[in-house]
Order: C-alpha cells, then structure tokens, then sequence
C-alpha cells in the first residue's frame, strides 16, 4: 500500500495492539487489519513522504510477545532497511517497553529511526490518542526534522528512548515515562528534539544479532519472601541468568540462606543481575552493607536500568555470546545502547 508522494519513504510494520481493535458485539477489544486503520487517519494522504505498510502474518495484542516475534519485526527492518529513512512499528502498549528494549539491543550501529508507538483507545474511537501518535511517530521517522538514530517511543507528545521506557499507566493517555532519561524530544506546536540526548550516529555498518536465549527469570523480592520460593527459581530446569529486583540502591536480606541461595547460582554458572524495584534511581553496590555480600559473591549491578531493558537484554546478551559469560558478565554493568547511565 502506498501514499503520497516525495522523497522520505518511511515504512509501517503493524504488529497489532489497540491501536487497529475493533469491538465484537460483547464489547471485547481484537486487532484488526491495517487497512482500517489508515482509512481511520485521512490526513496521512497529505505526508510529505512515501508510507509504506506491512503486516505481521498474525497481527495481536501484544501480551502475546514473543522473541520470536521480535525477530519478525528486525527481519522485516532489516530487509527494508536501506529503502527507507526511517521505521515505525505500531504495537500495543503492553509490552510495548519490553519489544522496543529488545530492538534497540538487536540493532547494533542502527543509523534511522525505529518509533514504536501505539494507544490508549482504537483509531475507530471518536477520542483515540492514536491518530496524534501515529502521526507524530510518522514525522520522527521521516527523518526530516532530525536524525534519530536510536530505537524509540512516541506517546501522548514526548519521544522516549525505547530502552529506558516503562509503560505506566493502564488507563491515561499519557502512557509512558523514562524515569532515568529525559524525553529525546516534544511534541508541541512544534517537535523540538533535545538533539544532545540522542545516540550518536554510528561509524560502523548496521549489524542485526538475532538470537535470545530464554532461560531467564526475575525474581522479586518481598519482605517474608520464601527460601522455598527462592530456590524453586535459581533450581529451575536449564536456567541461565536470572534478574533479582532488589529494593532501593540494591539492597536485598543478608540472611545467610539467601546469600547462600544465590553464591550457589552464580557457581553453577548462573548470571545474577540486580535491578533495583524503584522507578528512578540506581542499583549501587555497597553503598549499604545489604548489598556487600551481593558484590563479593559475585552479583552483576545494573545501575538506573529499567527492568524491561535488563530482562531483554539479558536474553540478547545470553543467547549472542553463549560461550563468554565474562562478556555477559562484562556488558551487562555496561551502557550498550544508551540504557544505563554511566
Ligand atoms: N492489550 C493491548 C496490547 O498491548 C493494550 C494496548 O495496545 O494499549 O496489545
């Protein structure tokens, strides 16, 4: 499908979300086909650049993610890459943090722009956010007003780096918040970049790293949390890494059967990332003595990372370098793509 015409050619990957659902008649909300959904935004006749769209082959909500699907996504990308500026991915807002963290870790030297974006009500809505966030997504992705060479969100007038966004709100149309960033850019009257905040432009040719290995879990913790509990997770069958989700700077019980628990993990090989629970701040190892033992067993810090990049990008890092757990070791207290303040 194609319309309008000039030179920037951006191109659509629909993956599904509320942004394209239709109501059956009990009222419960189902993807739709692309279709529909430009017919629901007339004013993308009048781009100044060529869209382009394809279609996921079962478009969804998006709790059925998978990194499967991610892959579909990157390969479609991929095989488009240099016949567009730029990508926007339209996906529901769900899981839409976890998809955008697991792309940006995938592209490596990604040069144009990838803008997730989705909504909060169905384009059909009389008062769907989505034709304002489609839209807006469209124009970033154009690469006529900036060059954005990151994966992103674009909600309810802010772009957000995809690797630092956390979806916050079930109900608000202003959806999405990056806690440990600011917004790369606002939509006003005008959509200003802050062009500091963004990734720099590569040097080196795009390269796409496909594999997720997802023998991963998180485990977080409670106070009164379980040995058995504990256990059950690091004992589980083939697992390779595992995020604990501690509480503020890192900190996590000292008794000695946790402590324990996780020393006999990280020996059998198990990498063991700390995230902190807050929303803003960072993981600092030994700032308090309840993260000392952490650090001597060997538990990973992952600063001011947001859960769902760590998660993602633990699966990235397992699955591209299975025979170097240093390396994994190594990347995860490290920035890759802009997720970890350093
Ligand atoms: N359940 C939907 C999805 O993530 C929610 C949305 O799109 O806003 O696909």
């Amino acid at each position: 499908m194609r319309y309008a015409s000039m030179k920037n050619r951006v191109l659509i990957v629909y993956t599904g979300g509320t942004i394209g659902m239709v109501q059956d008649e009990s009222g419960s909300l189902h993807p739709f086909a692309l279709d529909r959904i430009i017919d629901a935004v007339p004013q993308l006749k009048h781009c100044r650049y060529d869209i382009d769209s394809v279609t996921l082959d079962n478009i969804i909500d998006s709790s059925n993610m998978t990194p499967s699907l991610w892959v579909d996504i990157a390969e479609i990308i991929e095989r488009e890459y240099d016949k567009y500026d730029g990508f926007v991915v339209l996906h529901g807002t769900d899981t839409m943090a976890y998809t955008a963290s697991a792309l940006s870790f995938m592209f490596k030297n990604l040069a144009k722009p990838i803008v997730l974006t989705g909504s909060q009500l169905p384009l059909g809505m009389l008062r769907s956010d989505g034709r304002e966030n489609i839209i807006c997504a469209l124009e970033v992705a154009s690469g006529r007003l900036a060059q954005v060479p990151e994966v992103c969100i674009f909600f309810e007038s802010h772009l957000y780096r995809g690797n630092r966004s956390t979806k916050i709100s079930a109900e608000n149309f202003d959806a999405f918040e990056t806690y440990n960033y600011p917004s790369l850019a606002r939509a006003g009257i005008n959509i200003t970049f802050k062009e500091h905040l963004l990734l720099p432009m590569p040097a080196e040719p795009l390269r796409v790293l496909k594999r997720f290995d997802t023998r991963v879990a998180i485990l977080k913790l409670f106070p009164g949390i379980t040995e058995a509990v504990v256990t059950s997770v690091l004992n589980a069958p083939g697992l390779q890494g595992v995020v604990i989700e501690t509480y503020g700077s890192g900190n996590a019980p000292t008794d000695a059967w946790f402590i324990n628990a996780l020393d006999e993990a990280i020996r059998r090989g198990i990498i063991v990332l700390n995230v902190t629970q807050c929303k803003a701040g960072a993981v600092k190892m030994r700032q308090y003595a309840a993260s000392c033992d952490l650090d001597r067993i060997g538990v990973v810090g992952a600063g001011d990372i947001t859960i769902e990049a760590a998660i993602t990008k633990l699966m990235y890092l397992l699955g591209n370098y299975p025979d170097n757990k240093d390396h994994v070791r190594l990347r995860l207290s490290q920035s890759i793509r802009g997720e970890i303040t350093e």
